[in-house]
């Protein structure tokens, strides 16, 4: 074990602050990987603020992870050291259900490991568990790193680890692509991905917005049209028009006011997590024979087909960067929505030792 500075937070209620934490020695099937960047999830707010249920404190955030190589087991033998590498949301999983034997680890019968506030089997002691990349680094099984496309600027490439895979992975799922018409709810970190990974499939990209001081970007990031939800006239206009909607809101809404906008045989697609749990009319479905469906973020082999499309069409996420000390001032902004359109966070602002 070694000991690793990081940033976390002690209850429900406390903000985040310098920490150390003991992480495992790098065993023969693992990377160890000096952090670089991490981008800040909305996940990771509704997980350090126990939203989702009691977390376990003290928690240590982040998994949208991009750091350099700086050690491998002797059994490695995808990754050398000083390569560009990143890691999403799992570190691990059972690796055999059908699910993991599928590719699609995040859906694994046993639960995946989770890259934070995870059980965590490496360490002998009862109730230990994982802390994500608010941090110096990190030990990862082989199976669960990403290459990182050398051409991508890292900072920007880190919150394509989330973000990025969420909103790719149902996109690929159902088939989008030219001739459809995709509606994206809410423009944060991952609808923003959604928009330009839409637009690059060949999609006509309908934004949906609470906030009409995001109308230019959703077009700059190549959305064709821009509807303000709060408006009802301009909501009626959209019945019945679209093929897919993902919807990608972090908060209590009304999920039926955008199963009206599908066509008949239309999908609607949740990767947002509220926590409170959401009403569904069952009209809105049965009427058109229409489909409610979520998704959580996708598997490795998938997450590497992402990152492959990124690095051939040159995509990244539009991000502000932080220190690492700015961290609870960027959660108020998140919560107000006011991001544009992901806060990354520069790993060298973390102090040495603590
Ligand atoms: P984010 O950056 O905070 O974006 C959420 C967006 O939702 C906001 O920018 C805002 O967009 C809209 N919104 C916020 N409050 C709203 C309200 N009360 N009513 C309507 N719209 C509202 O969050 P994120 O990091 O993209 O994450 C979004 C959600 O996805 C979170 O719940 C997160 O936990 C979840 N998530 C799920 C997965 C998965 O695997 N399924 C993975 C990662 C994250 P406008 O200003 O444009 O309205
Ligand atoms: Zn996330
Ligand atoms: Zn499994």
């Amino acid at each position: 074990m070694f000991s690793c500075v990081g940033y976390g937070a002690a209850s429900a209620t406390a903000p985040l602050k310098p920490l150390t934490f003991e992480r495992r020695e790098c065993g023969p099937n693992d990377v160890q990987i000096d952090i670089t960047h991490c981008g800040v999830c909305h996940s990771d707010i509704h997980t350090v603020r126990s939203e989702w249920g009691e977390s376990l404190y003290p928690c240590v955030p982040g998994h949208e992870i991009i750091g350099r190589v700086v050690k491998t087991g002797p059994s490695v033998t995808r990754f050398k050291v000083g390569d560009c590498v990143g890691v999403g949301c799992m570190v691990d999983s059972c690796r055999h259900c059908d699910s993991c034997t599928a590719g699609l680890e995040q859906y694994c019968d046993a639960n995946p490991v989770w890259t934070y506030n995870s059980p965590d089997a490496a360490f002998p002691q009862e109730g230990a568990y994982t802390f994500g990349g608010y941090s110096r680094s990190i030990v990862v099984t082989e199976h669960f790193v990403l290459k990182v496309p050398e051409t991508l600027d890292p900072a920007a490439a880190a919150p394509l680890l989330c973000a990025g895979i969420t909103t790719w992975s149902p996109l690929a799922h159902w088939k989008v692509g030219k001739g459809h018409k995709v509606g994206v709810v809410g423009l944060g970190g991952l609808g923003h991905m959604a928009v330009k990974f839409a637009v690059a499939l060949g999609a006509e990209v309908t934004l949906f917005t609470t906030s009409p001081n995001k109308v230019e970007d959703g077009k700059r990031l190549g959305a064709h049209r821009v509807v303000i939800s709060k408006d009802a006239e301009a909501m009626a206009a959209e019945h019945n028009r679209f093929d897919f909607i993902l919807d990608a809101v972090s908060a209590d809404h009304d999920v039926n006011a955008y199963l009206a906008l599908l066509r008949q045989d239309g999908h609607m697609v949740l990767v947002g997590l509220p926590e409170k749990p959401m009403s569904v009319g069952a009209f809105a479905l049965v009427g058109k024979r229409r489909s409610l469906a979520g998704s959580a973020i996708g598997g490795i082999k998938e997450t590497q087909e992402m990152l492959d499309f990124c690095g051939k069409h040159n995509i990244t996420a539009d991000i502000e960067m932080i220190r690492m000390d700015q961290i609870n001032d960027a959660y108020e902004r998140v919560l107000r929505s006011d991001v544009k359109y992901r806060f990354v966070i520069d790993m060298e602002s973390l102090p040495e030792a603590i």
